[in-house]
């Protein structure tokens, strides 16, 4: 058993990771950067090392320093969270090389999904449906070309090293396609490193369904139903809800029986979302994350499980604290991401924090790592806290949702709370009748904030 764990991560992630670990009596180590001095998961954890200065290259995804601190508390494993370094195989090996658990999967599972042309592939490979695209990588303007005559037009060129919502250009003709595929590329280059790309048939109007996996690392895979993440701003999630609204229990248990089967026989371990497009009861993988979410908590809710819990009990080698018979969804969750933005066109917005005032009540949950007179840095993810609700029906969750935004208090800097506030006067958001697309028209057509 682990009697101490580091977090390698900073804000919201990392109070969500102590507050499991004070659960299971586990002591916490939080690193940061000298910006995040003063900020709440050092407060909250029981020690913590400043590995480096405010840039997160030079602390958050500084291999060498998080080892060194890891070492110099005695940690015994180490949490990523998710972004900085959560899937980045390399840290996992030096993880390993230096006695350590990484708490997540293998480097290999990691390895295999990082890049999205291998994952693909052993997607397919392991039963799960995929979208149609191109066979393998894109390396010209001819083979670009080719590929796209053959699934037809509108065709997405996306980065294969590709991740955040970045890299990706849509073409809907031939004439499009040279500007979108060089653009795409440079894109990767500058972004990733790595300018390779890949293709595949654009769809039109899906929606984003995820599934929530978890393994034991041997074979046993289980699968916590879906998520819709459907509503989406340049490629990036901003609302969140489970169970989604438009999947049949028949679809839900056919999927997720995919999933967890394929999870299963990879001997995946901890937990992973397998993400899908979905359109006319048709799902189309599109990606794997070896990671715990941004959005995990709407499936907490309705599972009432700690999924960071079952993290910690996987990487110490127990086995999950529940089989696939123990899991029946309960309800409905909402996953609302508050960003330190100003609308309408969401430029970041950091600052100080002169009032802070979170919701609280029956099936409101908020996760922030905000306080009263807290200096918002500006050097990292505008991310600044996840409001779910949880309610007996999605009516319920909606008006729960409605009434905690309502108590929410954040002075001194602008949010994006007025987008949800206008989201909800939506009859699309409460019928549930939304694809991807549907927040970028409505932003064109309406000016929140
Ligand atoms: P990332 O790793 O950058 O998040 P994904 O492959 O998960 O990239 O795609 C992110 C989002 O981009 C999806 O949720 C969807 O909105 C859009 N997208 C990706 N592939 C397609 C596609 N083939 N057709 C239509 N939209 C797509």
């Amino acid at each position: 058993m682990f009697d101490k764990i580091l977090i390698a991560n900073r804000g919201e992630i990392a109070l969500r990771v102590i507050r499991a670990c004070r659960e299971m009596g586990i002591k916490s180590v939080a690193v940061h950067s000298t910006a995040d001095a003063d900020a709440m998961h050092v407060r909250m954890a029981d020690e913590s090392v400043c590995i480096g200065p405010p840039s997160g290259t030079q602390s958050y995804l500084s291999i060498p320093a998080i080892i060194s601190a890891a070492e110099i508390t005695g940690a015994q494993a180490i949490h990523p969270g998710y972004g900085f370094l959560s899937e980045n195989a390399n840290f996992v090996q030096i993880i390993e090389d230096h006695g350590l658990t990484f708490i997540g999967p293998s480097a290999a599972h990691i390895r295999i999904m990082g890049d999205k042309i291998t994952a693909k592939e052993t997607a397919q490979n392991l039963g799960i449906p995929v979208v149609p695209g191109s066979e393998g990588g894109v390396p010209d303007i001819a083979a670009a070309k080719k590929a796209a005559a053959d699934m037809g037009y509108p065709v997405i060129i996306k980065a294969t090293a590709g991740g955040g919502g970045r890299g990706m250009k849509v073409a809907l003709n031939e004439q499009e396609l040279t500007t979108a595929f060089s653009t795409a590329r440079s894109e990767a280059k500058a972004a990733f490193g790595n300018d390779e790309v890949y293709m595949e048939k654009y769809l039109q109007k899906p929606r984003h369904i995820e599934v929530q996996v978890f393994g034991d690392g041997k074979e046993t895979g289980i699968h916590l139903a879906e998520r819709d993440c459907s509503l989406q701003r340049r490629h990036q999630k901003v609302f969140e809800e489970a169970p989604g609204p438009c999947i049949t229990p028949e679809e839900r248990a056919h999927i997720g029986k995919i999933c967890a089967d394929a999870i299963g026989k990879m001997g995946y371990s901890g937990a992973g979302t397998v993400e899908f497009l979905y359109e006319d009861g048709e799902f189309y993988f599109i990606e794997m994350n070896t990671r715990l979410q941004v959005e995990h908590p709407v499936t907490e809710a309705i599972f009432g499980v700690d999924l960071v819990r079952e993290q910690i009990r996987v990487a110490e080698g127990l086995p999950m604290s529940f089989t696939q018979d123990d899991l029946e969804i309960n309800g409905h969750a909402i996953e609302v991401r508050i960003n330190a933005e100003k609308l309408p066109n969401f430029a970041p917005c950091p600052g100080k924090i002169t009032q802070y005032h979170a919701p609280g009540g029956l099936g409101v949950r908020m996760d922030s790592a905000l306080y009263d007179g807290y200096s918002i840095p500006p050097y990292y993810d505008s991310l600044i806290g996840k409001l779910i609700v949880h309610g007996r029906d999605r009516t319920e969750a909606l008006a729960r949702l409605n009434r905690a935004l309502g108590e929410l208090i954040i002075d001194g800097i602008d949010t994006t709370v007025p987008l949800f506030h206008a989201l909800l006067q939506e009859q699309d958001i409460h019928t549930g009748d939304y694809g991807i697309h549907w927040l970028e028209r409505w932003l064109e057509e309406n000016q929140p904030g």
